[in-house]
């Protein structure tokens, strides 16, 4: 595929009336096609020269940190790429659990204005450390141009009908689901490239529910989680159920395992293309187009897999995900501990020079069991957690589900809980996870951590 124009292969939405030839789109939408155009090239570089562009791009992120974060002043400045290279163990490692509540000391004084708008992302990761990180447009037209990289590399046809089973609120995407047109949340000439119809469906319906939505709406393309697809697909095994043209399963956020992949390709007679990213760093890893895993997306995080002393651990071996986005300049995060675990690989067979991630170990999405017996997930939203920490200023939080009808949500914070606080908590999570059983809300300095260093966001002590 190396030197294909991707320009060829997509219709991209025109932003101008009277223009049939050659299309423009909105200026978002041609910093997009720039940035892509050029990604296109880059991924096939030697890993030694992305290496060397990353660190002049993460010389720009760390000075203008040094200048105008308060967390990063007391790091020795830098005088060049190279130098930052060789002291780049100095620097010491973000935890999730430093930054706290809306992390103000991390935030820059001085954002480029040229940057664009800047917006506020809240998220708990799979961690349990609610935070809100801010991003600029600029980050977000580099969000955009990895999207469109996934659809290119795994050759999607943008008229496909796309299917979401999708973390939602009560209340929204219920069955029997949704309709509408484009397949992200841009419309009309704001999107990138002419996309076709999308269904969606809650995450918390039934597996017959889900299975008969699936016939049903029978999309080409299905996005959803590891462990809904592999329920999925052993329901339709089963049933004797099997959609006639579905063409790709995407899955999101949990660990994929070769079982599932196995399972889904003999129930739907699909492969499945795997996806790491969150809410506040973006694209991390994208699937290789040939192989199983994945290659770090270079050109928007320096992502390093380190031991125990914050120092790079050699492919095969697990440790620590660190990223440092290259486009961040509104709230510098720099050596960020995402909370996952992960294995580097060795160069990719495919010819990419982006570095290859073996796997990930440690994402998970968590089952809440109701009074009933049902299952839930937990989905609370980025307004959920914004709500949260408008509440109290939460460090990190814990929820134990202690039997079938009580809920435990331990917080980690400076000074005990309030009675009033506890209330506004419990109303809070009885609105955010709909569980009808009695929620306990308790006060620590610090919560335990698993064996691992992990802090797990849910815990069952029934299952
Ligand atoms: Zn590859």
């Amino acid at each position: 595929m190396q030197g294909s124009n991707w320009l060829n292969d997509y219709e991209l939405s025109c932003a101008f009336q009277h223009l049939e030839f050659p299309i423009l789109g909105t200026p978002i939408n041609m910093a997009v096609t720039v940035a892509l155009t050029q990604m296109e090239n880059s991924q096939w570089w030697s890993a030694d020269k992305i290496k060397e562009v990353q660190f002049k791009q993460l010389y720009q992120v760390i000075t203008h940190a040094i200048h105008t974060v308060p967390h990063y002043k007391t790091i020795p400045l830098p005088k060049s790429p190279e130098e930052l290279l060789n002291n780049w163990y100095d620097i010491p490692v973000l935890e999730r659990g430093d930054i706290g509540g809306e992390g103000e000391n991390l935030v820059s004084t001085k954002p480029p204005k040229g940057h664009g708008k800047i917006t506020t992302q809240f998220t708990s990761g799979s961690t349990g450390q609610p935070i809100g990180v801010k991003n600029t447009e600029l980050s977000r037209i580099f969000w955009r141009a990895f999207t469109t990289r996934d659809h290119i590399w795994h050759q999607r046809d943008p008229k496909w009908k796309l299917g979401h089973i999708r973390v939602a609120k009560k209340g929204q995407a219920e069955y029997p689901g949704t309709k509408g047109m484009g397949w992200g949340s841009l419309k009309g000439k704001d999107a990138l490239i002419k996309t076709g119809p999308i269904a969606g469906l809650n995450i918390n319906a039934t597996v017959e529910q889900h299975a008969e939505w699936l016939m049903r709406a029978n999309p080409e393309f299905l996005i959803t989680y590891p462990s809904i697809i592999q329920r999925l697909a052993e329901y339709c095994l089963k049933k004797g159920l099997r959609p006639t043209n579905l063409q790709q399963v995407e899955t999101i956020s949990e660990v994929m395992t070769d079982k599932v992949r196995a399972l889904c390709h003999d129930a739907f007679g699909v492969k499945i293309v795997d996806l790491y990213s969150t809410r506040e760093l973006g694209y991390l890893g994208l699937q290789c187009p040939e192989n199983n895993h994945y290659h770090v997306q270079s050109e928007g995080v320096y992502l390093e897999v380190v031991d125990e002393e914050g120092k790079m651990c050699p492919p095969g071996l697990p440790g620590k995900i660190l990223v440092t986005p290259l486009h961040n300049f509104a709230m510098p995060l720099i050596r960020y501990a995402v909370g996952d675990y992960g294995v580097m690989g060795q160069p990719c067979s495919c010819g990419r020079g982006l570095p290859v991630l073996k796997s990930i170990l440690g994402r998970e999405r968590n089952r809440l069991r109701k009074p009933d017996g049902s299952y839930r997930w937990i989905a609370i939203s980025a307004k959920g957690y914004g709500e949260l920490l408008s509440i109290a200023p939460i460090r990190e939080y814990q929820i134990i589900q202690v039997s079938l009808n009580q809920l435990e949500i331990n917080f980690a914070v400076e000074e005990d809980l309030s009675p009033e606080q506890c209330d506004k908590i419990s109303d809070w999570a009885q609105n955010q996870l709909h569980f009808p059983g009695e929620i306990i809300v308790k006060s620590h300095r610090e919560l335990e951590r698993s064996s691992n260093g992990k802090l797990e966001l849910f815990k069952s002590l029934i299952d």
